[in-house]
């Protein structure tokens, strides 16, 4: 029979809990008895978010365990209430007072420290008012879920793992949430490139996102109920209640208070078997402070799944001794589920590598979820950062909508086992359509790993055409028009070996495309042709700005809505998944062309910009646009070919507006400019529309006047450029210019008989809501760039004449 060592341990929940459990496996003669201080012992924290937000709905779910069903089962006593106040180390005893406030002191061999970590509550003004809530344990999720219930406007403070989590959980319960961290991005763990899907969604369901701005103070609320929170920056927001969650503090009190070693951040030291400087008494969890197994360090994971690893290691060592097996560290694997997109992180980040003066390389890559052939496949970028001497990996991070913790899980076994990028490379992964592809984002990010390791791919991070380096956008051309990229000349892949002679020789270029694997092999073509030639990383998924405003059409319905009114007609369905744009839309004019009369159109797409693509495509063609919704990733849009529209291969007839007006403003002088804006206002005043097409040399007339420095332009660009007249102030008379004399006469005379001049003219026009259109194709050859243009102004080709024009009665070229 065993010795009935006596063994305490303070904490019940994760690591605490696993402790006990395994030590009754191990030893079923010791004398157990766990100390927590609140009600509950292994609750499933990580579970309380998701019962406040109703997605779990039996509150019984969260209690793994209760005090009885650990007594019953485990032979465990369990004193509940009850608070660890100090340990004697001499004598080996540990005092503690429950909630009467009657004291004891019990005696151990071993002594166990579970006791977690709090959440931070800095000192702030206001910070204890009622109304502004933590999230630890059950009570709390109580507390907050039954305020929820009532408010309507909701603060969260932190954009970590558990503020997300909280933001997703009450936008799904209906309240309004803003959401402020002082990082200038969410998920501060995480690098800030890899947040971004993780931004948009949030925009894209309701949350008002607040960056780089902390909490200065929180008073109450002038109707007497709620608070109003203070910003660093002045700005002021009000809440019917505040969540804070913007970290945690080990509560190391008790070991302090005891003389344990502690770490630099407050963390409990510990060795490979948790024992704390007294090996009597342990450590786990996310009190405690472990070893780095990637770099060496020192490191402190607050974490559910340490915790429990923590935990059973420091009752192995009490009962097996040297024979137990040691605890190797934590690497910090984490991720979040924020509405359809996931994204997590295992090992160092960029940041972290850089602020530990750790060498490091870096490459992105972007793939499908399973094959994109298969129907749902969705994009995954993944990340991966290693040792420049030795290729192994220090950390990874992926973002997505689907399969983001498969891939995660894989870098973090690669990063536990010490793999290298040659390791990603060939990792042979189960492969089969629905599941994956035969050379998964994983094997990509290997392969494109060693391609910069091995001299065939010079990366590029960041996205700046200037005067030193040319920014060669290899999208498709109707791509590139759609989503341009700032500062970069468009040679779509297929065309550039027989465009080379565009591109300066002398001059280094970063080549760019859609998902970054275009760009490399341009790359490779350049190179090969003697070019300095280096290729952005991630491509435009990763470098595109987020949308601060999803303007979603207004006229889409809901699925749900979209199938009522689709009723008994016919449904074409199509799948474009796994498709970048311009893929998708293609597709969709292919199969349009195709429908009957009242046929319905339903297309599955994953590219991002289908949801703003789909009804723009509808109101282009005339065909009657549904619906378009967003679900895990996958854009689904329903078009119907209206009876009566006519809406077909070209732009719809649909109705003409007699009083309207299109023109073509090919001149740019200043009476034939003027005679435009006197047609469209006029037209306007007619109670019709009028659409400015600006083509050519009426370019000139929309200008900005001083422009704007503009990078990446060529030297027949620049040229073009300064000769050409900017705005309207600089245009010519078409007669009887005489260098400025006639044009400088005009104005006056014009002046002088409160007549309108250009400027106000155009003002009016705008005011008035006269589009503005100005022909991509003339701007590509006059080397006039968005930047440079008045703002307001859109841009289009000749369909968007056409379009204009076959709705309007009058028709001019001026
Ligand atoms: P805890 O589980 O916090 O347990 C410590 C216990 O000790 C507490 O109940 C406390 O009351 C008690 N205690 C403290 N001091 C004393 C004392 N002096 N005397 C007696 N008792 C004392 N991790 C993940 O990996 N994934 C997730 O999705 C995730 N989600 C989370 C969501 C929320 C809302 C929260 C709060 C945490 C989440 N975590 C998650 C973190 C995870 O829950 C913790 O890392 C883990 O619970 C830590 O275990 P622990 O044993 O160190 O501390």
């Amino acid at each position: 029979m065993a010795s009935k060592k006596k063994i305490l341990i303070v904490g019940g929940v994760a690591g605490g809990a696993s402790a006990a459990a395994r030590l009754r496996r191990l030893d079923e003669f010791a004398n157990i008895t766990l100390i927590e201080r609140g009600r509950d012992v292994s609750f499933a924290n990580c579970g309380l978010p998701y019962h406040i937000g109703g997605e779990i709905t039996d509150r019984s779910k969260l209690a793994v365990q209760t005090p009885e069903s650990l007594e019953r089962q485990l032979a465990i006593k369990v004193k509940t209430n009850t608070e660890a106040t100090a340990i004697h180390r001499k004598d080996k005893l540990l005092e503690v007072r429950d909630s009467s406030g009657k004291t004891e002191r019990l005696a151990y061999d071993k002594l166990i420290l579970s006791p977690g970590a709090q959440p931070l509550k800095p000192e702030l003004p206001g910070i204890d008012l009622p109304g502004i809530y933590t999230l630890r344990n059950l009570q709390d999720m109580d507390r907050i879920k039954a305020a929820a219930e009532k408010a309507q406007q909701i603060l969260v403070i932190g954009a970590g793992f558990i503020g997300l989590e909280m933001a997703e959980q009450l936008i799904q319960v209906g309240k309004q949430v803003r959401l402020v961290e002082l990082a200038d991005q969410v998920l501060p763990q995480l690098d800030p490139e890899m947040t971004k899907p993780v931004e948009q969604e949030l925009i894209r369901k309701g949350v008002e996102l607040i960056l780089s701005d902390g909490i200065k103070g929180f008073a109450p609320r002038q109707n007497g109920t709620g608070i109003l929170a203070e910003l660093n920056s002045g700005k002021e927001l009000e809440g019917d209640l505040v969540l804070l969650s913007i970290g945690v503090r080990p509560e190391s009190g008790l070991a302090k208070s005891a003389g344990l070693e502690l770490g630099a951040r407050g963390h409990i030291k510990t060795n490979a078997h948790m024992q704390t400087s007294d090996p009597d008494i342990y450590a786990a969890g996310d009190a405690c402070e472990n070893l780095d197994p990637i770099l060496d360090g020192p490191s402190a994971i607050p974490l559910g799944g340490p915790a429990n690893r923590q935990g059973r290691c420091a009752a192995d060592h009490i009962i097996l001794g040297e024979q137990a097996q040691p605890y190797p560290g934590s690497i910090g694997t984490a991720i979040v589920r924020v509405f359809d997109v996931a994204a997590g992180i295992t090992g160092h980040s960029e940041k972290r590598l850089k602020q530990l003066g750790v060498e490091y390389k870096k490459t992105a890559v972007n793939g499908f979820n399973h094959a994109g052939y298969f129907p749902g496949a969705t994009n995954l970028t993944v990340k991966i950062l290693w040792e420049p001497a030795t290729g192994r990996l220090l950390g990874g991070q992926v973002n997505g909508h689907d399969g983001v913790d498969k891939r995660l899980d894989i870098l973090a076994t690669a990063i536990k086992g010490k793999l290298t990028i040659e390791d990603l490379a060939q990792l042979e992964l189960a492969y089969a359509p629905p599941f994956g592809a035969a050379r998964d984002p994983i094997n990509t990010a290997g392969f494109s790993a060693m391609n910069i390791r091995n001299g065939l791919y010079q990366p590029a991070f960041g996205l700046s055409g200037s005067d030193d380096t040319q920014l060669l956008d290899v999208r498709p051309a109707e791509v590139a028009k759609l989503k341009p990229i700032p500062d970069s000349i468009n040679i779509p892949y297929p065309e550039l070996r027989s465009r080379l002679d565009e591109l300066e020789k002398s001059k280094p270029l970063t080549t760019v495309c859609t998902m970054g694997k275009t760009s490399y092999f341009a790359s490779r073509i350049l190179k090969q042709y003697g070019y300095n030639a280096q290729s952005h990383v991630g491509g435009w998924t990763v470098a595109a700005p987020i949308q601060r405003s999803e303007n979603n059409n207004p006229s889409t319905k809901s699925a749900e809505e979209a199938s009522v009114v689709a009723g008994d007609d016919t449904v074409v369905k199509l799948d474009a998944t796994g498709l970048a744009c311009p893929g998708p839309i293609m597709r969709v004019r292919e199969a349009s062309l195709n429908l009957s009369d009242g046929e319905i159109l339903e297309v599955k797409a994953s590219d991002a910009g289908f949801l703003t693509d789909f009804p723009a495509f509808c109101n282009a063609t005339g065909y009657e646009c549904l619906g378009v919704t967003s679900e895990k990733g996958i854009i689904t849009g329903s078009l119907r070919k209206n009876r009566d529209s006519g809406a077909q291969q070209s732009l719809s007839p649909a109705t003409v507006d007699s009083n309207g007006t299109t023109i073509v403003v090919f001149s740019g002088e200043l009476d034939k400019a003027m005679a435009a804006f006197v047609i469209a206002n006029g037209a306007l005043a007619m109670g019709g529309k009028a659409t400015l097409f600006f083509t050519f040399w009426g370019l000139n007339v929309l200008r900005k006047n001083p422009s704007p420095t503009v990078k990446g332009k060529t030297f027949m660009d620049k040229l073009f450029g300064w000769m050409l007249p900017k705005g309207p102030g600089k245009l010519p008379l078409s007669n009887m210019h005489m260098a400025g004399m006639g044009t400088t006469m005009m104005k006056g005379r014009m002046a002088s008989k409160n007549l309108p001049n250009l400027p106000d003219l155009m003002e009016s026009a705008i005011k008035g809501g006269t589009r503005l259109v100005a022909c991509t194709m003339s701007m590509e050859a006059m080397g006039i760039r968005r930047e440079e243009l008045i703002d307001g102004v859109e841009l289009g080709g000749v369909a968007e004449f056409l379009g204009a024009a076959s709705k309007t009665g009058t028709n001019l070229f001026i």
